[in-house]
């Protein structure tokens, strides 16, 4: 049987394993390019994400159909190439080719170990302690120094990009090093954990759910606010947790808000949250906004003048995210268009954003995207398939991401309650156009200024 073949028949079978718009996203524009005698296969992608995706998710229910077409079948390798399609000579060049594929990363922040799920780049060195967060950071070097047995549950909690990813994932990447690789670690985000369980429970799998979550030393779940009022999910979570607890294993949560203020939140589960240790993180006061914004220069080795530094200090307030955010900005100028950082650009910038941050909500976004295309938003957030509508609405979710930094889920629920695997899909697929396609650079461009402007 041909490669072409065999594929053909395990994305038959997958297509009435997973949900339409899961398939679509994820494995409709995959390709099997090579497989040896030693029976393993390998299967292009066509972005990282895509890769990440199907190798988590799909890889063992590939390799299970795989094996009843051909019984050596043993191991699946997924690599990223982009154009898979693109040409004939193209598919031809690929076969045996595949090793030196390019690899492109849609989004950085997915340059995580498969493994554990962690970024590197989030360590306990690079975090910076101040009065905001240092009783958090203390709980978190306790963990690393008493894993599962100081405080259990560790939950932590505090606003939008205030440090939290960052510090529970340094917890994970500190214990790998510390323990030298001995135990076991899992980082997760509620959305993906959800997923997870959706995927299992659709597909008759929760045995691979228990071996996936269960069977680990430490479980590192981030946001984890976005399961409350899904029940299964719930349920699923805290039989999980219950069995890792019950062996002494540490759990580590984060969440926007306490527990007692997730409002559809078990008792059960508000409880066990309850019964550990809850540590807050707030806004940095100004000496601490000092000390990120000269370490963060320092780091990406820039300078800038003390007095222009306390005035960033003085101005950018709401969170660290933003603080890098301006840095970047403020870098970026300096570099390309040799412009000194002066109060008054910094003045200009950040009044331009805050400006953005006051007045531009949801349905603001919606409103200019369809008024650009000259479409009505019930098309828009409609169920048409038409590319004149498609390319609108993939651009509408891109935007809520990009400038509102809302959740996959929460936009998928604007957005004619979409699946939020959709949502991510054209996030991605609008990254990378805009990469490529000078002109869906310039419309985005236009929609922003619009929405600004408004
Ligand atoms: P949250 O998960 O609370 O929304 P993140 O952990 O994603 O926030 O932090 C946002 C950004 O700010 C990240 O790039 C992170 O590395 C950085 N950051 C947050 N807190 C600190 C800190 N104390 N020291 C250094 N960088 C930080
Ligand atoms: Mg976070």
């Amino acid at each position: 049987m041909d490669l072409e073949k065999i594929w053909e028949t395990v994305l038959a079978e997958m297509e009435i394993n997973i949900s339409h718009a899961n398939f679509h996203t994820w494995l409709k524009n995959s390709k099997l390019i090579n497989k040896d005698d030693l029976g393993n296969f390998v299967v292009a992608l066509p972005t990282n994400f895509s890769k990440e995706w199907v190798e988590n998710k799909y890889q063992k229910n590939i390799l299970h159909i795989l094996r009843d077409l051909d019984s050596q079948a043993k191991k699946i390798d997924f690599i990223v190439q982009g154009n898979i399609f693109s040409s004939n000579q193209n598919q031809k060049t690929l076969k045996g080719n595949y090793v030196s594929a390019p690899t492109q990363m849609a989004f950085p922040e997915f340059k995580v170990d498969p493994e554990t799920n962690l970024n590197p780049k989030y360590t306990f060195q690079n975090f910076i302690v101040g009065s905001s967060n240092e009783l958090a950071f203390a709980a978190a070097q306790a963990i690393v120094k008493e894993v599962g047995s100081k405080y259990n549950p560790l939950f932590f909690y505090g606003g939008v990009g205030l440090g939290k990813t960052h510090l529970i994932q340094a917890i994970g990447n500190e214990i790998i090093k510390d323990y030298k690789n001995s135990l076991k670690v899992r980082y997760v985000s509620s959305e993906k954990f959800t997923n997870d369980v959706v995927w299992a429970i659709k597909n008759k799998r929760m045995e691979d759910i228990k071996k996936k979550y269960r069977d680990i030393d430490i479980l590192i779940i981030d946001d984890i606010q976005f399961i409350s009022g899904k029940e299964k999910t719930q349920e699923e979570f805290f039989h999980t947790f219950n069995s890792l607890y019950a062996l002494n294993k540490q759990i580590i949560i984060s969440s926007d808000r306490p527990p007692h203020a997730l409002p559809t939140l078990h008792e059960r589960l508000r409880s066990r949250f309850e019964g550990g240790m809850t540590v807050d993180i707030i806004q940095p006061d100004y000496e601490m906004r000092v000390a990120i914004i000269s370490t963060k220069l320092q780091e990406s080795k820039h300078e800038l003048p003390d007095k222009i530094i306390g005035i960033i200090a003085g101005k950018v307030n709401e969170n660290i995210r933003e603080i890098e955010g301006l840095l970047n900005k403020l870098i970026f100028i300096k570099e390309n268009k040799g412009v000194e950082i002066t109060e008054e650009v910094i003045n200009e910038i950040i009044n331009k954003n805050t400006q953005v941050n006051k007045n531009i909500n949801p349905n603001k976004i919606i409103k200019a995207v369809a008024d650009f295309f000259e479409i009505s938003i019930n098309e828009l957030i409609g169920k048409s398939r038409k590319k004149e509508i498609v390319e609108p609405r993939q651009i509408t979710m891109f935007l809520l991401r990009n400038i509102l930094n809302i959740s996959f889920p929460f936009i998928g629920d604007k957005m004619g309650k979409r699946d939020h695997t959709t949502v991510m899909h054209a996030c991605e697929k609008i990254n990378k156009e805009m990469e490529k396609n000078i002109n869906t650079s310039q419309k985005i461009n236009l929609i922003k200024e619009s929405i600004y402007k408004n």
